[in-house]
């Protein structure tokens, strides 16, 4: 049920006065207030795809908003009403994590409800189930590998070791087995670590807590899956210490699965004896999808996040991001969001631009971007293109020459002669000026960002 929450309905109010209609509609408007405690307000919002939007992009306008409201600092974190994997401020950063199976158990269907949501004591990715998984030929194997272990742990698939390329679904298809098995058996006890906090586990053990503690943790489990193996690549007494945990949850039956970006005999700086470890049970390779699959995932998301995509929009973006699924799914969250932000139909035409800029050629005229830069920064664009030093108009200028670098195919010298008559020099340093304030002032990114989507705009209707 929504709480009614006086402070967000005033952070709601003042930022309907400072953001574009579209984007408070889209996205301040659905977030639901769900607590405000020790400065930190807990927003809702529909769905993951709403709510890591937000985080990305609006969490430091509504933090700023927030705190002239309260006059003090607030911090917000965004949940989602679909998925509660999102709670996670980083899902990519995902720890080690024992399931506690008095306190929970994983629905069959493997869906959330908001009813567990507050058992999720584990923190393995909910969204990382094989139910949300699709099946294609490059991961067939894999997977059918993955349920025997989930079924029938400690056999002869023992370890698992899942290999494949960056973004192809092995910390997905590794927690996948995690989550199964609890399900099967509520009792397991399942940890998901990754090699970073193994090693950094066993460096504070030398340092600290001594290694008996670290023993106690990695040994005690029914079902590991150690991430990103080949990051061990090097570390010599982290390699010594997995060896023995390995050996000993070998020998008393736990599963081992592991993951890696190379298959075993391919990690170099890895001691022998644990390459002869990983190869000795059950090596599973992942390989990029083809177009069928890589356009029933996208149909698995759309329908996930409760979004419909046209089935060519799909097709489309499923044709042009071959190599990794964390980038296919990229191009479809921009897709979307472009399509919500603007208002445009999500068609090809006018979502394809968006995604592969490059292809576009001169997306806008430099009178466009003028015009624009001008109606933004409420600049005249008479002042724009004189030779006036106040600061809000020479800020704006540099940034019009920005976009109009990357909006155009415009030379330096074209682009001085558009603002008046500039020199080459001024134009190069004033695209300096932008480029090193967009990675350290969110301000500017974001003004930067909001006249791009505009002229976006603009260039399709130019079409
Ligand atoms: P890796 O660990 O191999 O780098 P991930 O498991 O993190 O890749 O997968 C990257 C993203 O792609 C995740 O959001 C994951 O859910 C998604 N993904 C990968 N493979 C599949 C698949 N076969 N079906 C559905 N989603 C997938
Ligand atoms: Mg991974």
């Amino acid at each position: 049920m929504q709480a009614i929450n006086p402070i967000w309905a005033e952070v709601q109010q003042s930022l309907q006065k400072t953001l574009s209609k579209p984007s408070f509609e889209t996205w301040i408007r659905p977030a639901k207030f769900n607590c405000f405690e020790n400065g930190l307000l807990t927003l809702i919002a529909p769905n993951t795809f709403s709510s890591d939007w937000l985080r990305k992009n609006y969490c430091q306008t509504i933090e700023k908003a927030a705190k002239e409201i309260c006059g003090h600092d607030v911090k917000v974190v965004f949940k989602s009403e679909t998925n509660i994997s999102s709670d996670s401020t980083n899902k990519e950063n995902l720890d080690e994590h024992i399931v506690n199976h008095k306190t929970k158990s994983f629905p069959n269907n493997q869906d959330i409800s908001s009813k567990n949501r507050s058992k999720n004591p584990n923190g393995l990715n909910l969204r990382y189930v094989f139910k949300r998984f699709v099946v294609g030929p490059n991961s067939r194997l894999a997977h059918a590998a993955a349920l025997a272990v989930a079924e029938s742990p400690g056999r002869e698939f023992n370890p698992l070791f899942i290999c494949g390329g960056v973004g192809l679904g092995k910390t997905h298809l590794m927690q996948a087995i995690g989550h199964y098995r609890v399900e099967i058996d509520p009792e397991a006890k399942v940890k998901y670590v990754s090699t970073e906090t193994f090693t950094n586990d066993v460096i504070s053990g030398i340092r600290r807590d001594g290694m008996t503690a670290i023993r106690d943790k990695y040994r005690n489990v029914d079902l590991i899956l150690i991430d990103d193996i080949q990051f061990l690549e090097g570390k010599e007494y982290t390699q010594e210490e997995f060896f023995h945990t390995f050996n000993a949850l070998h020998e008393s039956g736990s599963q081992i699965v592991i993951a890696s970006d190379r298959p075993p005999n391919q990690l170099s700086g890895i001691q022998e004896r644990l390459i002869s470890r990983f190869s000795m049970g059950m090596t599973a390779d992942i390989q990029p999808p083809d177009l069928e699959t890589r356009t029933a995932i996208l149909q698995k998301k759309a329908e996930q996040e409760r979004m419909s995509l046209p089935r060519d929009l799909i097709q489309f973006i499923a044709g042009r991001f071959t190599s990794n699924i964390r980038e296919l799914e990229g191009a479809f969250t921009r897709a979307v969001a472009f399509a919500s932000i603007t208002g445009l139909p999500m068609t090809v035409q006018s979502i394809a631009p968006m995604l592969d800029p490059n292809s576009v050629g001169v997306v806008v005229t430099p009178k466009q971007v003028i015009n624009k830069v001008s109606d933004f920064f409420k600049v005249s664009t008479d002042e724009l293109i004189s030779s006036s030093r106040r600061k809000p108009v020479s800020q704006a200028r540099q940034i019009g020459m920005y976009l109009m670098r990357h909006g155009t195919d415009l030379s330096l010298p074209r682009i001085g002669d558009e603002f008046g008559g500039k020199d080459h020099t001024t134009v190069m340093y004033a695209i300096e000026q932008v480029e090193k304030k967009l990675s350290i002032d969110p301000n500017i990114a974001s003004q930067v960002q909001k006249i791009r989507d505009l002229l976006q705009i603009d260039s399709r209707k130019n079409l």
